[in-house]
């Protein structure tokens, strides 16, 4: 360098003079000097540095490691409809409001004006600004105390995710996790941090939470003078609450957004129309709707969801539509003391629980009003009956017009009466379903096996059956066990949904479980069929909504002690079920399904189906018609008198033909009944008579519903000379003695015949109860009940025999 400057000294500018000369030469000694000073000082900029570096990834992993869990808090629980209105919401467990938010549904406007406010070269410094942490330095030391922090907002994250004293070793922390937390996270990932962490005011916490309580929006939403008061609050967050201190809230809003137009944020006309804006002076009120589902989604729900968002599937019209129709509903229950009721809509396609009311009103104490009907456990009534019917459909055993025994029968000593405690005799299955008889039901469910019927109801999503099948028995299909009305409703949906079940959906999204068929689609057509047809109860007036009526299968269920009241509805698009009662278990006259639950069931329907177009169920390919017999049900024989139309299942539905009518050979001046034995003994003719079984026969005929068959022609040799069966077990006037020691089943009495007839069958009647049928070399048991029995036994051609006995 210097022979270099020596020669431009020499060479190039030698004739200048040597004052000039020497100036020259003392600036580049400068420069070279200044040169060698900038050297080091980049050395030891540079060492300094990696040695910061070092210390700080040091510090980072060894000694301070970042408490990343406190950048995010315990949520509070907002919970939607399937429309994104906001039901209802719930404080964390700290009672804070907080609901997390992403950075992208921040609105852009509020993420700008907060940065601008708070730390305008957030996007370029390390976490630490340090020239606005040396003007603050001035500015504090100037006023003698703390007037600014200097803070960037990477160091408020710092202070909230740990707070410590206003003081320089505070200071010193706050930059060290700020460098750190800008090392971690990238400037968005912090940002949307700042927004969830930051304090506006009393317990809300995070811009999510605070955009709804004071503006009822999402921060998405926010306009221009919503966005400059929620940058205004987390300075100073009681001062500049809205609700508390509504000026100086206006004022700090008014600079930030003359701040914001100044920077060519917003232009002057948004400018105005803000400032114009009110200031919300109330903070909004928690949402309350569908209290009970809400309450039960949130004792169900897992305590690692971390969002604070629940989507659920309820309708926000409809619930508001169904609590206004139980609220006013339920005064028209009260005079009649019942005070509670419960309704749950679903929407059949996607079985999405569309509207829950638990009770009429939550907050009322004295009736328990808090609790969730929908979800507690009562007898049901009736309202099981329809699916023994769609199995037995479905198995092919019984056709709408096919005939059950109506007649007093005993299973076990479990001898079931209908609820007028009349017998009809027979019934076909369309009539013992609309009149909700009893006896038939029972026997019907017997003939499925209790089991198959049990298993059946577990299957389609009763999930309060406790206890084993046989611990229940055949009462199970009256309703003498516990179900949900949300159960019930969603095994009704299957029905509405030709078979298919789905479990009930409450929450958006959840699709967990496949759907699987429960029934087929004939059998539920069939079903529908039916309870479409039975008479609606005539509405007051009030209850009508539309003269249009939709058409709605339906079925209603009374408890045993009038204690629960239920009526279940469905169309092809929403089943509607309705309980009333009281939870404390307090029965009444009025509770009784078709009476107390039915009209708002129906109230419910026609409104729901307002701007529903009305379809109704397609018949299914696998539904034929045929003619069968009208008295037996079954396709006629050659001697059948009458036929009508019915439906049943092709391929599945048995075929026996009508075993009822058949032809006789009489003697046409006694009317004895001749055989070919003692054909030549009168005057032959043929009948077409009805010819009962045994089981049946003696009942009907007793009842004079039909007439008797014609005695044997007594001078007979045939096969009819035999006497009756006789019974051999137990003798004639025994006595049983009970022993307590011993488990009853091991005191079983034996029933037995014998009988000379190659009959099929011998029947045993069990005071006037049908009580079991057997072969004939069959033994049947009896649990004995203490009491005086008479005990009858029949055979094929109706003699009979019959003895006493007691059990002491
Ligand atoms: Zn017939
Ligand atoms: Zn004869």
């Amino acid at each position: 360098m210097h022979v270099q400057s020596g020669y431009l000294r020499r060479g190039i500018i030698g004739n200048l003079n040597r004052e000039r000369i020497q100036q020259v030469n003392r600036f580049f000694n400068l420069i070279l000097s200044m040169r060698k000073i900038l050297r080091r000082f980049i050395r030891i900029f540079l060492i300094a540095v990696v040695a910061g570096t070092f210390f700080l990834l040091l510090f980072d992993l060894v000694f301070f490691p970042l408490p990343s869990e406190r950048l995010s808090r315990q949520s509070s629980y907002f919970i939607y409809g399937r429309d994104s209105r906001l039901l209802n919401c719930f404080a964390s467990q700290d009672q804070y409001w907080r609901l997390p938010v992403k950075l992208d549904s921040i609105s852009p406007l509020l993420v700008r004006t907060v940065i601008n406010t708070e730390d305008r070269w957030f996007w370029y410094h390390p976490g630490v600004n340090p020239v606005s942490l040396l003007t603050a330095m001035a500015d504090n030391l100037k006023n003698r105390s703390i007037v600014r922090g200097g803070s960037t907002i990477t160091m408020q994250i710092a202070r909230m995710m740990e707070p410590k004293p206003r003081n320089i070793g505070g200071k010193l922390v706050e930059i060290f996790r700020a460098l750190q937390l800008e090392m971690h996270y990238s400037k968005n990932e912090l940002l949307e941090i700042y927004f969830n962490l930051v304090p506006y005011g009393g317990n809300i916490e995070g811009v999510g939470a605070a955009a709804y309580f004071y503006f009822g929006k999402t921060p998405y939403e926010l306009t221009c003078s919503e966005a400059a008061i929620l940058a205004g609050i987390p300075s100073s967050p009681n001062n500049f609450r809205p609700d508390l201190n509504p000026e100086k809230c206006r004022s700090r809003r008014d600079r930030i957004l003359r701040q914001l137009h100044r920077q060519d944020i917003i232009d002057k006309e948004t400018l105005s129309g803000a400032l114009k804006e009110e200031i919300p002076v109330e903070r909004k009120e928690r949402p309350d709707h569908a209290p009970h589902f809400c309450q039960s989604i949130m004792s169900e729900l897992s305590s690692n969801l971390w969002t604070g968002v629940i989507r659920s599937t309820i309708r926000m019209d409809l619930q508001a539509l169904c609590e206004r129709l139980a609220r006013s509903y339920a005064s028209v229950l009260k005079d009649k003391d019942i005070n509670n009721l419960s309704i749950v809509v679903i929407d059949n396609h996607s079985s999405e629980l569309l509207a829950m009311v638990g009770s009429p009103d939550f907050n009322d104490r004295k009736h328990q009003g808090q609790i969730n009907g929908a979800f507690a456990p009562r007898s049901p009534g009736s309202a099981l009956k329809p699916f023994a019917y769609a199995l037995g459909f479905e198995r092919g055993l019984i056709t709408p017009a096919s005939i059950l025994d109506d007649i007093p029968v005993s299973y076990s000593g479990y001898s079931p009466e209908n609820y007028d405690e009349e017998y009809n005799g027979i019934a076909t299955v369309s009539e013992a379903l609309i009149r909700s008889l009893n006896v038939p039901a029972v026997n019907l469910t017997a003939n499925l096996g209790i089991r198959d019927f049990y298993e059946f109801l577990q299957a389609g999503g009763i999930s309060t059956l406790d206890r084993k099948y046989y611990q229940y028995g055949l009462p199970l299909v009256l309703g003498a066990c516990e179900v949900t009305l949300a159960d019930l409703a969603n095994l009704y949906s299957a029905l509405g949904r030709k078979g298919i079940y789905k479990p009930l959906k409450m929450l958006a999204g959840s699709d967990d479980n496949k759907p699987y068929d429960l029934l087929s689609e004939e059998a539920c057509y069939l079903v529908t069929e039916i309870l479409s047809e039975l008479q609606r109860p005539s509405l007051q007036a009030s209850w009508e909504f539309t003269r249009d009526l939709p058409t709605v299968a339906w079925k209603t269920g009374t408890s045993y002690g009038r204690r629960d009241a239920w009526a279940i509805g469905y169309n092809p698009q929403f089943t509607v079920a309705v309980w009333a009662g009281n939870f404390s278990g307090e029965g009444s006259p009025w509770l009784v399904g078709a009476e107390s639950a039915a009209p708002l069931m129906f109230a419910v329907f026609n409104q729901i189906m307002q701007g529903h177009e009305h379809v109704w169920f397609e018949r299914p390919a696998g539904l034929g018609t045929r003619l069968v017999c009208a008295c037996s049900g079954l396709p006629p024989n050659e001697y059948c008198p009458d036929v009508v139309s019915d439906k049943y299942i092709i391929g599945i539905t048995n075929n026996n033909k009508c075993d009822i009518h058949r032809a006789i050979v009489v003697d046409k001046e006694t009317g004895y009944e001749l055989c070919r034995a003692c054909e030549h003994l009168g005057n032959p003719d043929t009948l077409v008579m009805e010819d009962w079984p045994v089981r049946l026969a003696g009942w009907l005929s007793d009842h004079s519903v039909i007439t008797k068959l014609p005695e044997h022609h007594p001078g007979c040799s045939g096969i009819f000379v035999h006497g009756p069966p006789q019974i051999i077990s137990p003798e004639h006037r025994a006595h049983f003695e009970i022993s307590k020691s011993m488990p009853s089943e091991y005191q079983q009495i034996l029933f037995e015949a014998s009988s000379g007839l190659r009959n099929r069958k011998i029947y045993w009647f069990l005071d006037d109860r049908l009580f079991a049928s057997s072969g004939i070399n069959e033994r049947i048991f009896y649990e004995p009940v203490k009491g005086d029995h008479t005990l009858m036994c029949v055979d094929d051609l109706g003699r009979s025999t019959t003895i006493r006995f007691s059990v002491r």
